[in-house]
């Protein structure tokens, strides 16, 4: 089995993890909307794991939403979320889109659903568009 690993969108940041994932949650938190910008956070959970950095470490920051438990770690120059090992003793978390190995495991659950955005309902019904969709802006074709 391969050792997961990933980086960041600009590659400063490289990491491996040592270890296997157990939980893989779609977090609807509003901390999570926040900080992905997005309709929820996709984080795969390590028990009993390392997380390696293989380079860029220096490049990792952490931000902990004061009174709360709520981490993110990113990369200082492009901002990608990046594994963090903040929750618990040997309990590494990664955002699933951070990895560059294949991920076989699939979502274990959706998570804090009471805090869906207003828009986040039946997506799978919204069209879909292989490439770039057409407007302003965009090359045509
Ligand atoms: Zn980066
Ligand atoms: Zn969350």
């Amino acid at each position: 089995m391969t050792q997961p690993s990933g980086s960041c969108l600009c590659g400063a940041v490289a990491f491996a993890i040592e270890g296997e994932f157990k939980d893989f949650f779609l977090c609807h938190c509003s901390h999570c909307r926040k900080g992905s910008g997005s309709a929820h956070a996709a984080n795969l959970f390590a028990p009993n794991a390392r997380l390696r950095w293989l380079r860029g470490a220096d490049s990792v920051a952490n931000f902990q939403l004061p009174g709360t438990r709520h981490v993110r770690a990113f990369c200082r120059h492009c901002g990608s979320a990046l594994p963090n090992e903040a929750l618990a003793e040997g309990l590494v978390m990664v955002p699933a889109g951070c990895l560059d190995t294949p991920l076989t495991l699939r979502p274990s659950a959706h998570i804090f659903t009471a805090s869906r955005a207003g828009w986040d309902s039946a997506l799978e019904q919204v069209p879909a568009v292989p490439g770039s969709p057409a407007m302003p802006g965009n090359q045509a074709g």
